[in-house]
């Protein structure tokens, strides 16, 4: 298998070309195109495997192009450290593309976050709690929001973030692709992908 049997564009099989990556891995193989053709996906997968590409390229594929001001993806990561990895992972694959993207978390102070903001993005990568503080005092717009992923479930239900996720899943627009991955299967894990999730294809790696 190759990259260049999905139905990916041009822009976006040349950054994967300049990244190195030439064999889709196994959750790459299984994911891109249920996510391309639009289900929502459940991938248990351990970091290591390459799932944040098995999410990215579809949902770069989608997007196509930069549009408007609202966010259109948000990925909801439990770290600072995954969080920006994510969004370096995201600078690779739009580097063809004028696809915008912004990484926002807690620890330091959201001046220079929200200024970042207020240019418009189509991808915002973010720890919970501080895209709720910053969507709380009006700085995210999210009417247009087509893609919401959760990566690293487990950890975002041992680190306590279930409230804040039923609190952004209760003011995102209601249609919309979800994808959430997780190393383990806990019965958290499993709870909030009930809530989230609709008819998910289940991929394990
Ligand atoms: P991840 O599991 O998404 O954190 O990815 C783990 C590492 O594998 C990262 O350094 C990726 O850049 C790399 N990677 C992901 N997919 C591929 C691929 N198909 N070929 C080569 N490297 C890859």
């Amino acid at each position: 298998p190759s990259f260049e049997d999905f139905k990916l564009n041009r822009q976006i099989l040349n950054a994967v070309a300049d990244a190195g990556y030439t064999v889709p891995t196994p959750i790459q193989q299984k994911a891109i195109s249920p996510i391309l053709s639009g289900q929502d996906i459940m991938g248990i997968a351990q970091t290591g495997t390459g799932k944040t590409a098995a999410y990215v390229l579809p949902m770069l594929m989608k997007l196509k192009y930069a549009q408007g001001t609202d966010i259109r993806a948000l990925i909801l990561a439990p770290t600072r450290e995954l969080a920006m990895q994510i969004e370096e992972n995201i600078k690779v694959f739009t580097k063809y593309t004028d696809l915008r993207s912004l990484v926002i978390y807690g620890g330091l102070g959201p001046k220079t976050q929200i200024e970042q903001l207020k240019k418009g993005l189509d991808i915002l990568v973010a720890t919970p709690g501080r895209f709720l503080d910053l969507y709380l005092e009006g700085h995210i717009p999210v009417k247009s929001l087509q893609f919401l992923v959760i990566d690293e479930a487990d950890k975002m239900m041992d680190m306590g973030f279930i409230g804040s996720i039923h609190r952004i899943l209760e003011v995102v627009p209601r249609k919309r692709q979800n994808l959430l991955f997780s190393a383990t299967m806990s019965e958290l894990v499993h709870k909030i992908a009930g809530d989230f999730l609709k008819f998910p294809t289940v991929i394990e790696v």
